[in-house]
């Protein structure tokens, strides 16, 4: 069983739409995880705010233009006759209810709700198109499996036991489609993976019930080796191990979500990253495979802070980072680079909403200092212990750039550089021309 995940845009147009078909095969076992339609969600998060500042008007009108929207969208999508009024009364139907929730007490639970109609309503009217075309399909409830616990962290085999069931059921049915995103959390109520979740959800039924291969599908040739909107000449990734995978998930290349890399390297289910718009190219195969002695790709991150802390309690003491720590913990604030001398430890930290709090109880071990509008640059690739010469090659691309920080070592695959943000783009481009031109 393959799971095939297609982003917002993929499923943005009717027209996009009929065309998932060329990459779909009806005869191949698979699960296909879809998105809302884009710029649904968005104007689903609208609509809650207006409802939860108790403007009902101007809600109302949102959904009424959205309505309309909906209304064109399946006149184009379904043929005349039956299957185009089975398409109006599924977005009668949705539309009606969010409309309806306009009337009472609307609370963040309802959001969930509201923010949960957009796969719903893609992945009932692609089923209904299927129909319209007689290619048989099974519908899956995304609500009835997808799952998570106490610490809203999903709950891979309880996913994996009642999603089971629901595919045996359906014996013989080859094409399943369910909603990404949306899920319920431990009070059973509707919740969802978080903006972006769809590959999160992909990845997480692929972990569940053990599938070949989980595929992303974007408008994207895959994982670029550099930031293309920075650096030119910039190339897909052919394959990524899932440690390489984990250590860019953190920069954001918003082409995966951040955590849909960890549920499949716990079950070593290879992840494809392919381009809708052009089916043929390879992409980025993402696996337990990892290649020796290769640099990979260079990230970066803005909007961060160091923080160094220098005291002479430092000197020879134990325990003193555990207090420095649990200042962090204590803010709910997590520390992202860390570097040590003897008597100084640098960090630093892209969540700054209790810096002053955070700062002052710091004073308490000696003095502090803050350095904002830094960004961290990262290379990953093969930095393990028994190659040579990588790190060199990435300082000596630095060597005209102020560095404050350098993190190696922490894990095999990177190496990490702090800078001040106006040198990002120069760094960006240095690295690109040493490492890989
Ligand atoms: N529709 C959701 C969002 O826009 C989930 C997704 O597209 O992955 O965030
Ligand atoms: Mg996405």
């Amino acid at each position: 069983m393959k799971i095939l995940k297609f982003g917002g845009t993929s499923v943005g147009s009717p027209e996009r739409m009929t065309k998932l078909l060329d990459i779909i095969n009806p005869a191949e076992e698979q699960i296909v995880v879809l998105s809302a339609v884009s710029g649904t969600t968005n104007s689903l998060v609208e609509i809650s705010s207006k409802l939860l500042k108790e403007d009902k008007q101007a809600a109302l009108s949102q959904i009424s233009a959205l309505h309309e929207i909906y209304n064109a969208f399946v006149e184009e999508l379904l043929p005349e006759g039956a299957f185009l009024e089975e398409g109006q009364e599924v977005v009668d139907y949705h539309l009606n209810f969010i409309a309806s929730l306009a009337n009472d007490f609307f609370t963040p639970i309802e959001e969930k709700v509201v923010l949960a109609q957009g796969e719903l309503l893609s992945t009932t009217l692609y089923h209904i198109y299927l129909k319209s075309i007689n290619v048989p399909s099974v519908l899956l409830a995304a609500l009835d499996f997808m799952k998570t616990d106490e610490d809203s962290e999903p709950d891979i085999p309880f996913i994996g036991s009642h999603l089971k069931p629901l595919l045996e059921k359906s014996k013989g049915n080859k094409l399943f489609i369910t909603q990404g995103f949306i899920c319920r959390n431990s009070f059973g109520e509707v919740d969802n993976l978080r903006r972006g979740g769809s590959d999160y959800t992909a990845s997480l039924i692929g972990a569940a019930i053990k599938a070949e291969e989980v595929q992303i599908w974007t408008d994207i040739d895959g994982m670029h080796n550099n930031d293309p909107r920075i650096v030119k000449g910039t190339k897909p990734i052919s394959h990524l191990s899932f440690d390489e995978a984990a250590e860019l998930a953190y920069f954001g290349a918003k082409i995966l979500h951040p955590q849909s890399v960890f549920p499949a390297q716990k079950y070593k289910i290879p992840v494809r990253l392919l381009n809708t718009l052009e089916p043929k190219a390879l992409g980025t195969l993402i696996s337990a495979e990892s290649e020796k002695g290769k640099i990979k790709s260079i990230a970066a991150k803005d909007g961060i802070t160091a923080i160094k802390i220098q005291s002479s309690r430092m000197l020879l003491a134990y325990g003193f980072l555990r207090k420095v720590f649990e200042i962090f913990e204590r803010y709910k604030t997590p520390i992202d680079m860390i570097t040590t001398s003897e008597v100084a430890v640098s960090l630093t930290i892209d969540f700054t909403d209790n810096l002053d709090e955070i700062v002052e109880e710091l004073h308490a071990f000696g003095s502090v200092e803050i350095d904002n509008d830094q960004s961290i640059v990262c290379v990953v690739g093969d930095f393990s212990a028994d190659t040579h010469g990588f790190a060199a090659r990435v300082l000596e691309a630095m060597k005209h750039i102020p560095i404050r920080m350098i993190s190696y070592g922490g894990s095999n695959y990177n190496i990490s550089l702090l800078i001040n943000s106006k040198d990002k783009v120069e760094s960006l481009r240095s690295l690109h021309n040493r490492l890989f031109e």
